[in-house]
């Protein structure tokens, strides 16, 4: 399952959006009963407004009603060597809506993976346990 979501995130690099990085990447969230949402970078002239791939892949999950409990693995993938991660925005939002437990492959196309979790890339992250 690991290579089919990790293909699917490739192929979701066709989906971005990135006339001016020129740095598109691919993301696939698994879901509990099977579904793979794919997700890419969307730019936008004014910066600010541009989102990652791995945030619209979850946010198109939860867009889709799925909550943080069907979440199962998430891949991210772009064309580059050494292996791109997650930004630390993402790597918030990961934290956030995933299980700390799930795994996330980084990957790139030639076959390079990291296999890592959402705790691993957000060590004592922020969540609302924090503020209680
Ligand atoms: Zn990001």
């Amino acid at each position: 399952m690991n290579e089919l979501l990790i293909k699917t995130a490739i192929e979701a690099q066709k989906l971005a959006k990135a006339p001016y990085s020129k740095f598109k990447v691919g993301a696939a969230v698994l879901l509990k009963d099977g579904k793979i949402i794919k997700g890419a970078n969307i730019e936008n002239a004014a910066f600010g407004a541009s989102m990652c791939g791995e945030r619209n892949a979850i946010f198109g999950a939860y867009c889709q009603g799925y909550k943080k409990s069907d979440i199962v693995a998430i891949a991210i993938t772009a064309n580059c060597d050494p292996i791109a991660s997650p930004c630390g925005t993402c790597r918030q939002v990961l934290f956030e809506l995933c299980p700390l437990k799930t795994p996330v492959y980084l990957a790139n196309n030639k076959g390079k993976v990291i296999e890592t979790t959402v705790k691993e890339l957000l060590p004592l992250g922020f969540s609302s346990e924090s503020m209680k």
